[in-house]
């Protein structure tokens, strides 16, 4: 059976440590999602697209922090 979406982008965090001309930035409390927060919205979404993306920001800055 076909999926609604092809992929679904999944924001880990809101952190980012570039400052890319066109971001439009933002005021949110900056954060990364827990591993449990994770599963939840992995639960609530996978019947909805075969296709999880994870958007990470500026990768390197998730990776090492
Ligand atoms: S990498 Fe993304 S979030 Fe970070 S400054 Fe650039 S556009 Fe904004």
């Amino acid at each position: 059976m076909k999926k609604r979406f092809n992929r679904i982008y999944v924001e880990i965090t809101n952190k980012c440590n570039l400052s890319c001309s066109f971001c439009k930035k933002s005021n949110r409390l900056l954060k990364e999602m827990t591993v449990t927060e994770f599963k939840e919205v992995i639960s609530k979404i996978k019947d909805y697209t075969n296709t999880i993306c994870l958007h990470v920001k500026e990768n390197l800055y998730y990776i090492l922090n």
